[in-house]
């Protein structure tokens, strides 16, 4: 439940555009080791072709890829008729969840004077109202009845509790309307989690203009203030997710076990998501095509997830719904997510515990033998891996670290993708997973760990409080 939350907020302080920490530069590490690629690395690279995946970027790119939009359902549709044309078998996976519309138009007026700049809350909700404002101190219960908020807009500093818990404290104790101010420095952007219907219009305002508010209600105890919020709307909406499925070529030596190759599809409003993550679609969708005929056996899904955005919406349904025998079954969850951007640092890969794994094991030799240096592991979460992990599944993002400058904004375009590093993405997970799902290489021996664990910060409560 906490992850949900957490998972949740973090997609929305990201759409908000906070400053998001990330993994520290991880640079590939030498082994010494003398591995060359082996007949097998060959057969499943040799048809990875970069200009195809750069066009599938390009087709996916033209519009931001909002989850429950006609655009995100374009590019379902686009991967199921790509996948289709390959020759798989595709399941098109949809499901609901609830979505918001951010306001069109936000204002405030206090005192008949405008020249604030209110900010939105995710979840807040429409409204238009005038009211005596009143100091709601940190928007405890004991605050707001101290300061006899019924009937009035309360202004309220960010702190100690989330903001949901301000606002809905607010509305208990009969205020009309909440501005809820930083208590640092920079604009106030967060969310409220959920839409409750409990809740009371509100805005944010930074600290100085918090604080001028306050003076100016202290100098006047009947200062009213406009506050307008138009256009916000949460309601019902539909993503879905694309799987195609490859089994085993030779039914007789089937191992039962299934690796799934995973990315999502959808983007932050405002931004084209070239590389967040049209990159890691475009992939997964060579690498279907690459290894379609390549003789395996184990089973290999390749998959593109909607609504990652708002919360990993779409591999939490999909994980959902696999069955306690096929989630024994699979083995591995390789994840792309941004995988293809000229700006970002180099690749890595990250796993919600640190810890190596199957998926961590299996990369590292094939980056060992493709590059000559193991690509290196940190702990991180934030991508469609996490409800893998959860399900007990090895799993791992692949993700340039740091991130780039444009990450969730309307510069993530196609003139900033790299070639070299989506071949060079395609190249690792291709070799990984068909060491694997080639006939009879169940018994990897134990080979050396190479960790390079770079904590990422514990943010993810940050955007809630
Ligand atoms: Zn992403």
């Amino acid at each position: 439940m906490k992850k949900k939350l957490a998972a949740f907020s973090l997609a929305a302080m990201l759409a908000a555009g906070a400053a998001v920490p990330t993994a520290v530069i991880a640079k590939p590490i030498e082994t010494g080791y003398t591995q060359v690629l082996d007949q097998f690395d060959k057969k499943a690279i040799r048809k990875i072709d970069v200009d195809r995946i750069y066009n599938h970027i390009a087709v996916l790119s033209e519009a931001p890829r909002v989850a429950g939009t006609d655009v995100e359902d374009r590019a379902a549709d686009y991967l199921r008729n790509e996948f289709k044309s390959y020759g798989y078998e595709v399941e098109v996976q949809p499901f609901t969840f609830t979505g918001y519309t951010e306001p069109t138009r936000l204002s405030l007026t206090v005192d008949g004077k405008s020249g604030f700049s209110p900010g939105n809350f995710t979840y807040g909700i429409s409204g238009d109202v005038t009211a005596v404002l009143a100091d709601g101190g940190l928007g405890t219960p004991a605050d707001l009845e101290k300061a006899d908020v019924s009937g009035k807009i309360a202004v309220i500093r960010r702190g100690d509790i989330s903001f949901a818990e301000k606002v809905i404290n607010a509305s208990r104790a009969g205020a009309v309307g909440v501005i809820l101010y930083n208590n640092t420095a920079g604009p106030l952007s967060g969310t409220l989690g959920n839409h409750d219907d409990e809740l009371i219009p509100a805005v944010s305002l930074t600290l100085a203009e918090g604080e001028a508010v306050l003076a100016q209600l202290a100098s006047d105890p009947g200062t009213k203030a406009h506050l307008l919020i138009e256009g916000a709307e949460t309601s019902e909406r539909t993503s879905h997710n694309v799987i195609a499925t490859k089994k085993p070529t030779n039914k007789q030596k089937d191992t039962g076990d299934i690796i799934a190759i995973s990315s999502h599809m959808d983007s932050v409003p405002g931004a084209p998501g070239a590389n967040d993550n049209a990159s890691g679609t475009a992939v997964t969708l060579e690498l279907a095509r690459v290894m379609k005929n390549l003789p395996s056996d184990t089973e290999i899904r390749f998959m593109s997830f909607g609504a990652e955005e708002l919360g990993l919406l779409g591999s939490r349904h999909y994980v959902s719904e696999l069955t306690e025998e096929e989630k024994d079954r699979m083995i591995a969850n390789f994840n792309l997510d941004m995988v293809g951007s000229r700006d970002a640092g180099d690749l890595t890969m990250w796993t919600v515990d640190g810890q190596a794994n199957l998926v961590t094991d299996l990369s590292q030799d094939s980056s060992e033998r493709l590059n000559g240096k193991a690509t290196p592991f940190a702990a991180g979460g934030r991508s469609d891996h996490v409800p893998f992990h959860e399900a007990g599944i090895p799993a791992a993002l692949f993700i340039h670290s740091p991130t780039e400058p444009w990450y969730h904004s309307p510069e993530d375009t196609l003139d900033k993708i790299s070639k070299e590093k989506l071949e060079d993405t395609a190249k690792i997970v291709a070799t990984a997973v068909y060491d694997r799902a080639r006939f009879d290489n169940q018994n990897r021996k134990d080979k050396k760990r190479v960790e390079n664990k770079v904590l990422i910060d514990a943010f993810y409560e940050e955007a809630l409080r």
